[in-house]
């Protein structure tokens, strides 16, 4: 708990607008010039204009952090160059904190802070520059005046020489494309920028306008995606029972190593593979990761944890949530996409029972429970080292398979009248419209129960604040499916270990309990023999050996040369497919129905 705290109560009825209001502050005006002048080493220039002041001191703060992304990133690193001028004079400022500027204004009615920013951090989260186009993300370019989140703010973008195009959510003033108008800091910092030469066109979906800007080139089919991101659209908002935005901006960035993927609250930012789009494997995944950000735009965005909004942009802000916001948005990204018909039942089983591998192969799961996961995102999920499969678990793979249960326990309990989909409206209904305030745990779980028609104490002790095993036979016999271990027949050992691909065999995991583990091979050891053969990717699993035979590993740690005896033990990995049971009852054909629109 911190001093934020009391402040988020009291705010409660103004719902994601911020709290810290100040009288005086209320008729200051604010503008920023954005412009260009070395993109080609990736700054963005900034100047400030801040008018109408009526107090003797203004701080300026950069946030820590971007919502939807749990991570403290020192946005203020990048900033150099800081100079505050006031009727045509340098004035003194100082900084207070990493991420504050404090400016004494007394007797000052508009003061001008010129600054640059290095921008060479390629990601959904941080902002990039460079010849070709500019990402901002905008809480890594903005200043903010404490105790003003509440005020608008216009954004005149100078471009870069022959860039012609500016895509965001912000609205335009005049019909300006290169003057924005932002009602609010929180409608600032939830509306990334992106200005270039970018590819756009655009589709109509539930009345509402949607803008793809495609920058980085791909082989994708701009009409085919019209049609399948529309589908997707109205899927999604079938469930919610409204579409909230008048516009809505997908920006694409194609990159070579595409590494994820931000929603904001009325646009999002993907990175995807340009080669993505041809092969039907991967576009399956990139429609799955569309459905996914757009889901955003209701949970977590609107529907929220009560910690996630009013927004705390000096610290940390922790919920125990993430399985709902996160992890029932990983449900929903595929499961939408069977709804909307756009993938048959059998590629959605084949991608459940891959969330399903991916819990289960995670010795993390007997360590860390998904609600304490969700709370530890900050200094767990967002800072992964070698150990942290063996440590913890993911609320995105748990929490979409407790996604799965749930949906699976409602339609069954209810006699296929009811599905998720129910309490997420009910829940949507309920907080964003008419409480206007996040949900807390506790009625976050009355909702799911108003549909279960029972009490899940049981349900939310086992699997959200406990370590218990998943039976997820029980959950798929009602929709008349089983959940078969491949790998059940097979008897094989193995060492536990993950290797680097190349032709050296670097160790890149240690799974906890394995062969490895017990016998000491280490993450960065290079094995470079066992038994005296060269060492190939089926090192790790020995087909003509049987637990509890011995074998000698010579690897390489730090430049020495080690031999370790080691023994072996099973290979404990599942491989679970989805399977349906031989003559499944009617009961079980409805759920099965219901659940996966058949
Ligand atoms: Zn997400």
């Amino acid at each position: 708990m911190n001093k934020y705290f009391l402040t988020a109560i009291f705010a409660i009825t103004l719902f994601f607008k911020s709290a810290d209001t100040s009288l005086a502050a209320n008729t200051a005006k604010i503008s920023y010039t954005v412009t260009f002048p070395e993109a080609q080493a990736h700054y963005v220039n900034v100047e400030m204009h801040i008018d109408n002041i009526h107090q003797s001191n203004i701080t300026l703060k950069m946030p820590v952090w971007t919502p939807g992304s749990y991570l403290v990133r020192e946005y203020a690193k990048n900033v150099e160059t800081f100079v505050v001028t006031a009727d045509g004079k340098e004035i003194p400022f100082k900084k207070t904190r990493k991420n504050w500027w404090s400016i004494n204004t007394t007797g000052k009615k508009s003061i001008t802070i010129k600054y640059n920013i290095y921008c060479n951090e390629i990601s959904v989260r941080t902002p990039a520059v460079d010849v070709s186009h500019a990402f901002l993300s905008t809480l890594g370019v903005f200043f903010y005046p404490e105790g003003m989140l509440h005020q608008p703010s216009t954004i005149h973008i100078i471009p870069y020489k022959g860039w012609t195009k500016v895509s965001t959510s912000l609205e335009t003033v005049d019909n300006d494309i290169f003057t924005r108008h932002s009602p609010d800091y929180d409608i600032l910092f939830d509306s990334p920028i992106e200005v270039g030469n970018q590819d756009v066109f655009g589709f109509d979906a539930n009345g509402v306008k949607y803008e793809v800007a495609m920058y980085g080139g791909g082989n994708y089919d701009a009409e085919r995606l019209k049609k399948d991101m529309a589908k997707i659209v109205e899927t999604e908002a079938n469930i919610y029972g409204e579409n909230p935005n008048k516009h809505y901006t997908f920006i694409i960035h194609n990159y070579q190593r595409a590494n994820g993927d931000l929603e904001h609250l009325s646009s999002t930012v993907l990175e995807a593979l340009p080669d993505a789009y041809k092969n039907e494997n991967k576009y399956q995944d990139f429609l799955s990761t569309v459905a996914h950000e757009h889901f955003h735009l209701w949970n977590v965005k609107r529907l929220r944890p009560i910690a996630l909004g009013p927004f705390d942009y000096d610290n940390e802000n922790y919920t125990t949530d993430l399985w709902i916001a996160e992890g029932f948005t990983a449900y929903y990204q595929d499961i939408v996409l069977r709804h909307a018909e756009l993938i048959p039942a059998d590629n959605y089983l084949k991608v459940l029972s891959d969330d399903i591998n991916s819990v289960e192969n995670t010795p993390g799961k007997k360590i860390q429970t998904v609600a304490d996961a969700s709370y530890d995102a900050w200094i767990k999920t967002y800072r992964p080292d070698e150990n942290s499969v063996n440590s913890s678990i993911s609320y995105y793979d748990k929490g979409s398979v407790i996604a799965m249960l749930l949906d699976l326990e409602i339609i069954n309990d209810s006699k296929a009248k009811y599905s998720l989909d129910d309490v997420i409206h009910y829940m949507y209904n309920e907080y964003y419209k008419t409480k206007k305030r996040g949900y807390t745990d506790a009625e976050f779980k009355l909702g799911l129960e108003k549909f279960a028609g029972k009490n899940l104490d049981e349900f939310y002790k086992q699997y959200i604040y406990g370590l218990a095993d998943i039976d997820y036979n029980k959950f798929l016999a009602y929709a008349g499916y089983t959940a078969v271990d491949e790998n059940a027949a097979t008897n094989y050992p193995s060492l536990g270990v993950e290797l680097t691909s190349g032709s050296k065999k670097i160790v890149t995991t240690v799974l906890r309990n394995t062969a490895a583990w017990n016998d000491g091979i280490n993450t960065g050891d290079e094995i470079t023999a066992i038994d005296g053969n060269s060492v190939l990717d089926s090192a790790l699993l020995f087909k003509d050996k049987k637990t509890g035979d011995k074998i000698t590993v010579k690897i390489n740690r730090n430049g020495l040369p080690i031999t370790l005896p080691v023994t072996l033990l099973r290979n404990a990995q599942l491989k679970y497919s989805i399977e349906s049971i031989p003559n499944p009852s009617a009961q079980q054909l409805k759920v099965r129905n219901k659940w996966l629109k058949l």
